[in-house]
């Protein structure tokens, strides 16, 4: 499932890449399948659409937001979030509709915008404010700096694997990276968020960074093999029984907040929770 870094990698790929989608025109809307649509867009007009440009392209958490103008300078957002198995492409118009296209928005100069997802847990919105789906999430897990972070975790009493899957906590973290930086952090998954001593806090927050930052130039993990591209390696996530690259232990596989959580019992021993 596609997280923070592999989503940063296609708002790279399609914003700086060569073309790039940042100017290009929307000729033709061919909405292939109408459930891709959220429930919770305002509004998704295929003429609305036609004659948009592409005026910027960005991200928060793991929300694509795409900036767009119309003819007469409205502004309006298409927010499209990949969910498990969704794929944003920039093909020649020719290869604009495959087995799993949802949508594809055919443009000025003979490509086209193309969105597969062969599961349909992806959605689209058509919005004017960005907040309308961005509103609730907390900070980009990426950009968010150490007072915030250490402050926002003081107000939350439950187990950090969870919290950390949050995204109205911190947005764009998701199991495997919630995994890897609790290892590189020496931060056991169980432990309650309150109980971080300071310092523990600070590892967290840059472990955080330093691995979402080392995905995002890996252009993110190959595990599910949805973005092959990716070349990040991980240390504890889908490697139970094998050998931690730190101590030897082998890698244990558990379950906190219903999801599967990789660790090392030995390198996460808790030994960094407060005792007051
Ligand atoms: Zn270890």
């Amino acid at each position: 499932m596609p997280e923070l870094p592999e989503v940063e990698s296609v708002v790279r790929s399609l914003r700086d890449g060569c073309p790039s989608l940042i100017g290009a025109r929307v000729r033709s809307v061919n909405l292939v399948w109408p459930g891709v649509v959220s429930s919770t867009s305002d509004c998704f007009d295929e003429e609305l659409l036609e004659g948009c440009r592409f005026a910027s392209i960005g991200r928060v958490g793991k929300f694509l937001l795409f900036g767009l103008k119309n003819s007469r300078g409205r502004s309006l957002c298409l927010a499209v979030h990949l969910r498990m198995t969704g794929r944003l492409f920039l093909v020649p118009e020719r290869e604009a509709v495959e087995r799993h296209t949802r949508l594809a928005l055919m443009l000025d100069d003979g490509l086209a915008l193309r969105f597969d997802d062969p599961r349909k847990f992806g959605r689209v919105w058509l919005i004017d404010d960005p907040s309308a789906v961005t509103g609730g999430m907390g900070p980009d897990a990426l950009a968010v700096g150490f007072e915030e972070f250490a402050s926002r975790l003081t107000r939350y009493r439950r187990q950090i694997k969870p919290l950390l899957l949050d995204q109205s906590f911190v947005a764009g973290i998701g199991n495997i990276y919630a995994d890897e930086s609790l290892y590189r952090a020496g931060i056991h998954p169980c432990t309650i968020s309150a109980d971080l001593a300071p310092d523990a806090v600070r590892r967290l927050h840059a472990a955080i960074a330093t691995v979402l930052s080392e995905a995002v130039e890996a252009q993110g993990a190959n595990i599910d093999g949805v973005f092959k591209a990716g070349s990040f390696v991980v240390s504890v996530y889908g490697r139970e029984g094998a050998s931690c690259r730190i101590c030897g232990t082998a890698i244990s596989k558990i379950r906190v907040g219903q999801r599967g959580t990789h660790f090392c019992g030995h390198c996460q021993n808790n030994c960094s929770t407060s005792t007051t």
